[in-house]
């Protein structure tokens, strides 16, 4: 949602908070800045989260105060699409889900060995151990 005054809408739910863009601080600013979060609740199968370029769907209710670890995760996919591009991240991550398939013979397996996703699982557990603990931080 925007406002017709065009200066950002402290309730607009789709964009993260200033405490989140605190919080989430593992990837570039500017890039969360942009980002933008839906929630549908009926993503197939197992899937909790989704990422394509900026935008972020959920599967169900996270987090919005800072400690969400699958925000974190979602969000280092987002740095992914930004530094490959849409085509560069969607072929790469297909190819490397194509060639797991082929390894495991289980599409699950086949997608957790998706380089990206193993990239994006450690640094989201990263960002958890720095995290824990701290994450009602003063305002900076
Ligand atoms: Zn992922």
């Amino acid at each position: 949602m925007a406002t017709r005054s065009g200066s950002p809408d402290p309730t607009d739910r789709t964009r993260l908070s200033p405490t989140e863009l605190d919080a989430y601080d593992h990837i570039p600013r500017h890039l969360a800045k942009r980002v933008r979060i839906w929630s549908i609740p009926a993503l197939p199968g197992p899937f909790t989260g989704m990422t394509m370029g900026r935008h972020i769907v959920l599967g169900h209710p996270v987090d919005r105060t800072g400690g969400s670890t699958l925000l974190a995760h979602e969000l280092v996919h987002v740095r992914q699409w930004a530094e490959l591009g849409a085509v560069g991240f969607g072929l790469r991550y297909l190819g490397s889900f194509a060639g797991g398939v082929r390894r495991h013979h289980r599409w699950m397996s086949a997608y957790r060995d998706i380089p990206a996703e193993r990239e994006a699982r450690s640094e989201a557990a990263r960002w958890k151990r720095r995290h824990l603990g701290h994450h009602e931080r003063p305002g900076t």
